[in-house]
């Protein structure tokens, strides 16, 4: 339960995946987590989700799916689109899982595209989406207290309750929250599908739903939420800034009073390196050498590579896209071979830099490890079996796996941005340094930052009491939902105040 004492909100949480039942990335570990995280202080939660049918038909230990019954209908441009809501109870909460099935928008191979780049009819499938939220709160009688949306696939969903849910029963004192996990995709479409919004044409402008000639649909949330947040508090500023902004910062400093940089947490009982089912051999904060040792061992067998317990393993889990910094790998990757280190590599994503890593491990077996593929258990064993862990970005909003990486005592080489910025204590080689020091981190997007913060850690991995200390710094750290949940229940009043004086003022 909370610290804090808190009067239970209803709260409706909806996004466009999360664990256990979809994911891709990074949105879904946080809706599942805090979903979990809110229910657990004794808020009711109701967390909505797409059924992707498909995709968790054949997932082991989900929670058991049932029908509710409840068939809804939204008038899409002039096409009646039925929908309907299944249920769930979320693993080890009270909190409900409504999972929103339409077969022809949502059973598909991949939530969101294929090989060939996004589905054509993104914005009609999460428009339909967005628009069912409400609805189903309406025919459920939910009465929510907040309706906290994440991204742009839900980005329609504060407009709405502006619009025309403003008026209807069960909606007198909701207040919306948005969340941006990530400036870089906004939901971008052509203005016409302005047609699937259910909104007014008079909403296409530059204050609501409109950037740069087409409908947006992250803008539409940005301006008509009533309080703002994004995944960490150093992401909260860059976006603010021209270069961070993706085009939206002007709005973004307009609304910068309404918006909160909230570090993530991480599901602990998920990484929890003492308890890991898909860990080999377990270990702790206080005794890790033998069992991360033996998970190391295990790793380098299940890729094919030499079998070195004193060869620096470093790991590297992610999306395989420009904004992860695989041109920097490419770039030194050479060198970085010439220093006897093993490199292992699981991701998806642009195909030349699958072919680039592909390649590397094709010339360099012994040495390189690339796993093309989405896997939850080697993602699992890298984090546990690797020594240091990269994550070289461009921008990175806020980031998990330097978390999961420090949880289970592998060294996270970062660059200073977003949640990097914010989660990794930089070893600068001082006595005094290492007492909080839990990686390193390089501020300059450049090989040569790059290189010196490699060159750094391997020269802590020559010193056994140095790299003990990091890595006990790092396994010592709490990185629970506890303190973010209050956070954002702290937004979530910040919202409600401010629909209640709009009420107030509308009065008068
Ligand atoms: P992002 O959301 O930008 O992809 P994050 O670091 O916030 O990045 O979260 C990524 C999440 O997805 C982490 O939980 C990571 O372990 C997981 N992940 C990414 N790629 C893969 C993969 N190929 N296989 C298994 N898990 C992956």
């Amino acid at each position: 339960m909370s610290s804090v004492a808190v009067k239970p909100l209803r709260i409706v949480l909806a996004a466009s995946e999360a664990v256990p039942f979809f994911k891709t990335g990074g949105l879904a570990d946080v809706a599942g987590a805090l979903t979990k995280a809110l229910a657990d202080c004794g808020h009711e939660v109701t967390l909505i989700i797409p059924d992707y049918t498909p995709l968790r038909q054949n997932k082991a230990g989900l929670p058991a799916v049932h029908d509710t019954g409840l068939q809804f209908t939204i008038d899409m441009n002039g096409r009646s689109v039925t929908g309907e809501v299944n249920w769930a109870r979320y693993p080890q909460s009270t909190a409900t899982v409504l999972l929103v099935r339409q077969a022809a928008y949502f059973d598909r191979g991949q939530p969101y595209g294929d090989a060939g780049g996004g589905y054509a009819d993104n914005s009609e499938r999460f428009c339909f989406f967005s628009r069912a939220v409400p609805e189903i709160c309406r025919l459920m009688v939910l009465r929510p207290d907040v309706l906290h949306c994440n991204d742009w696939q839900t980005g329609l969903i504060p407009a709405l309750l502006n619009s025309r849910y403003a008026q209807i029963a069960g909606f007198e004192q909701t207040a919306s929250v948005m969340t941006i996990h990530n400036m870089a995709y906004q939901g971008a479409f052509w203005k016409m599908d302005m047609l699937l919004t259910g909104m007014h044409w008079g909403f296409y402008n530059p204050s609501h739903m409109e950037a740069w000639g087409s409908l947006n649909l992250l803008k539409t949330g940005l301006a008509f939420a009533d309080q703002l947040t994004t995944v960490s508090p150093t992401y909260a500023r860059e976006i603010c800034t021209p270069e961070g902004g993706c085009g939206l910062d002007g709005l973004l400093r307009w609304r910068q009073s309404a918006l909160t940089g909230i570090l993530n947490g991480i599901d602990i009982d998920v990484w929890n390196p003492a308890t890991d089912p898909l860990l080999p051999a377990p270990f702790s904060a206080d005794n890790w050498q033998t069992g991360k040792a033996r998970c190391k061992a295990h790793l380098q067998q299940r890729l094919g590579l030499a079998s070195s317990p004193r060869t620096p393993l470093i790991g590297m889990v992610s999306r395989l896209v420009d904004q992860k910094g695989l041109d920097l790998i490419a770039g030194c990757a050479s060198a970085l071979l010439h220093r006897r280190v093993q490199l292992a590599f699981l991701g998806t994503g642009d195909a030349r830099y699958e072919s680039l890593l592909r390649d590397l491990a094709k010339r360099h077996p012994e040495q390189v490890s690339a796993v093309i593929g989405f896997d939850e258990s080697l993602a699992h064993q890298i984090e546990a079996g690797a020594d240091l862990f990269l994550m070289p970005s461009q921008f990175e909003p806020c980031g998990l796996n330097q978390m999961y990486s420090q949880r289970y005592g592998t060294i996270p080489i970062v660059r200073q941005v977003g949640g990097l910025a914010d989660s990794v204590s930089h070893y600068d080689g001082t006595p005094a340094g290492l007492e909080t020091a839990t990686g390193f981190v390089f501020a300059d997007y450049s090989m040569a930052g790059f290189s010196t913060a490699v060159e750094q850690a391997l020269s802590a991995w020559q010193d056994a009491a140095v790299w003990n200390r990091l890595v006990r710094n790092g396994m010592h750290r709490d990185w629970s939902w506890q303190q973010s949940a209050d956070r954002y229940v702290a937004v979530y009043h910040e919202a409600l105040a401010k629909v209640a004086s709009r009420k107030a003022e509308n009065r008068l």
